[in-house]
């Protein structure tokens, strides 16, 4: 028998969230478990609940940043006991059997993965499936992460999206000592990049909107600041940069920043705006042999590797807890960048 638990969700695009009771499965075999204990809150969570990528399934319970506690395993579960702390983030399955699975790329499944939300629920306890915002969740082993008992789990939650989102990149394009790395964006995933391009050696540059952010920046591992609106600002970092991470939640013009990155430089794309950005310049691309390209939050096993990453760097979020409640007035300071710099909902609120 399916259980119910308590949730919030968004009925409709243009409607706030609000309570609603929802099924979780019976631990199988290979399941875990979990009460929730605490969901960072994305962007991406306000874009599928606002339907602006125009595929959002109603009712939408979001969130993919989760960190939880083992109440039940399966017999077959092997890795996890109860009353570990725990992860789940944006995946809870895949087909496990295309290439990109069988590489440990379960993000970019040929087959399509199963998000953590959004996604049609194999197991049927759901029309599709629901996020963490809500008490418990049922997941398969394979899909479940082990946080390092050295980290907070309010602050670890947001490494489960903003976190594996930036690593992925930057690890992939070969960030290290030394290398000149640009962060376009201070947010939740903006600032997770700061930390992490610092903790991996490079020199880091942020670009931001905000100048009230710069000593934030500093304080998170930016060594330069640049606003990125000041024209004069943006011609001095002109031809400087290896690679930049751009994490802006809002369509912009690419352009200027495309000029910062010196001969071969890439500039990756994780942000996901409603609206496409303005067109890229030609030019700007075939005179210096620059890239542009985008990433998708990372697999299973770069996760697990990102989080063992920051146990070991003592990297969390910098987080601002939030009752579930809250969460409609959290989702319109989010778009103010009023947020310093990721909410997370602390799922007591939602047991009370
Ligand atoms: P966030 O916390 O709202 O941060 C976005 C930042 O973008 C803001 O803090 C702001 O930084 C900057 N920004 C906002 N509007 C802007 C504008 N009009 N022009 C220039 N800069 C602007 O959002 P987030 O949670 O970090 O998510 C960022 C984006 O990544 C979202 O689109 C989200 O859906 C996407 N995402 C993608 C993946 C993936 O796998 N690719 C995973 C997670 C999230 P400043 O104040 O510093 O300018
Ligand atoms: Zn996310
Ligand atoms: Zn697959």
């Amino acid at each position: 028998m399916p259980t119910t638990h308590a949730a919030y969700a968004a009925p409709a695009a243009t409607s706030p969230l609000g309570p609603l009771s929802i099924s979780r499965r019976d631990p199988g075999p290979t399941d875990v478990a979990m009460e929730i204990l605490f969901c960072g809150v994305c962007h991406s969570d306000l874009h599928f609940a606002r339907n602006e990528w125009g595929f959002t399934a109603y009712p939408c319970v979001p969130g993919h940043e989760i960190v939880g506690r083992v109440k039940a395993v399966g017999a077959k579960v092997t890795r996890f006991k109860v009353g570990q702390t725990v992860a789940v983030g944006c995946m809870v399955d895949s087909c496990r059997e295309c290439a990109a699975c069988r590489e440990g790329l379960e993000n970019y499944c040929e087959k399509g993965s199963t998000f953590t939300y959004n996604s049609p629920d194999r197991f049927g306890a759901g029309p599709h499936t629901f996020g963490g915002y809500s008490t418990a969740m049922t997941v398969d082993q394979a899909f479940v992460l082990s946080v390092p008992e050295t980290l907070d789990p309010a602050g670890a939650a947001p490494l489960l999206c903003a976190g594996i989102t930036t690593y992925s990149p930057l690890r992939h394009w070969k960030v290290g000592r030394g290398t000149r790395v640009g962060v376009v964006g201070l947010g939740g995933l903006g600032h997770m990049a700061l930390k992490l391009a610092h903790a991996m050696g490079a020199e880091v540059t942020l670009f931001t909107t905000s100048p009230g952010k710069a000593e934030d920046a500093r304080r998170l591992g930016a060594h330069n600041i640049v606003i990125s609106r000041d024209e004069a600002q943006m011609g001095k970092a002109a031809n400087s940069l290896d690679f930049i991470v751009n994490t802006v939640s809002a369509s912009h013009d690419l352009n200027p920043l495309m000029n910062c990155l010196r001969r071969d430089g890439a500039m990756c794309l994780v942000g996901a705006p409603e609206h496409p950005h303005p067109p890229i310049n030609v030019m700007g691309l075939i005179f210096q042999r620059r890239s542009l390209a985008g990433s998708l939050i990372g697999g299973i096993r770069e996760t697990q590797e990102m989080l063992d990453f920051c146990g070991k760097h003592k990297i969390v979020s910098d987080i601002e807890r939030i009752p579930m409640q809250k969460i409609n007035e959290a989702y319109e300071r989010m778009l103010r960048s009023d947020v310093r710099y990721r909410f997370v909902i602390d799922l007591a609120s939602l047991k009370s």
